[in-house]
């Protein structure tokens, strides 16, 4: 089974990743396998090097992931030069992750961007963590988000009605830890029953 899981920005999604992974499941997180596909040695980096130059790569020859996204911000030609790279590296990576796992597996592909990006048929479930603002608000903060880049972050996804417009599960996230592994634990036993 093939789910995929999002949410905004500071719901809680990698936090509901791991209750799954807990529970059994397979995580593949699409945020790791982008920057992994630009590793170098890996198939997104001589690509990158190639269309944007080595201005954007570190003293040790890394990509450095902030000047290669501020290359591309408000430049949507170039941005879209780099999403044909970086897309087409992680669908195939996603699909070596799958083929070499047992059949059976249960699957979780958790990323921000499922519904800005209209993935929702290529699930064949999909799970959306929600929690409200203030609450995302207060817990990014506490991780050491300023709260002007929370502001532009959440305006700049789409909302959480347009997330559960896609949704087979939905999970609210406005309480405690344990009040949030009881509830996944309730999609986990519906997804195996
Ligand atoms: P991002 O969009 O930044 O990747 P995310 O949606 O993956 O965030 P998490 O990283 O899971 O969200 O959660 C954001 C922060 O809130 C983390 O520090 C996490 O530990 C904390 N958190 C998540 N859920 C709860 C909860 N129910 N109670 C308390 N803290 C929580």
């Amino acid at each position: 089974m093939y789910l995929g899981l999002s949410g905004g920005i500071g719901s809680g999604k990698s936090t509901v990743a791991k209750i799954l992974s807990d529970l059994g499941a397979v995580v593949i997180d699409a945020d790791a396998i982008a920057k992994e596909v630009l590793e170098p040695g890996q198939v997104g980096y001589e690509s990158v090097v190639h269309a944007f130059g080595g201005s954007v790569l570190d003293t040790s020859g890394n990509i450095d992931r902030k000047q290669l996204a501020a290359a591309v911000f408000q430049d949507t030609s170039q941005l879209a030069q780099l999403e044909a790279i970086v897309h087409p590296a992680v669908s195939a990576r996603v699909t070596q992750i799958r083929e070499s796992l047992p059949a059976n597996s249960i699957v979780v592909y958790d990323t921000p961007l499922l519904v800005e990006k209209q993935l929702q048929d290529q699930f064949d479930k999909v799970i959306i963590v929600i929690a409200d603002v203030d609450v995302r608000r207060s817990r990014l903060v506490s991780r050491g988000l300023d709260t002007s880049d929370i502001a532009a972050r959440i305006a700049n996804q789409v909302t959480d009605e347009q997330r559960m417009a896609v949704a087979d599960f939905v999970v609210t996230n406005n309480g405690s830890l344990q009040e949030l592994r009881e509830h996944v634990t309730q999609v986990w036993h519906q997804l195996t029953a």
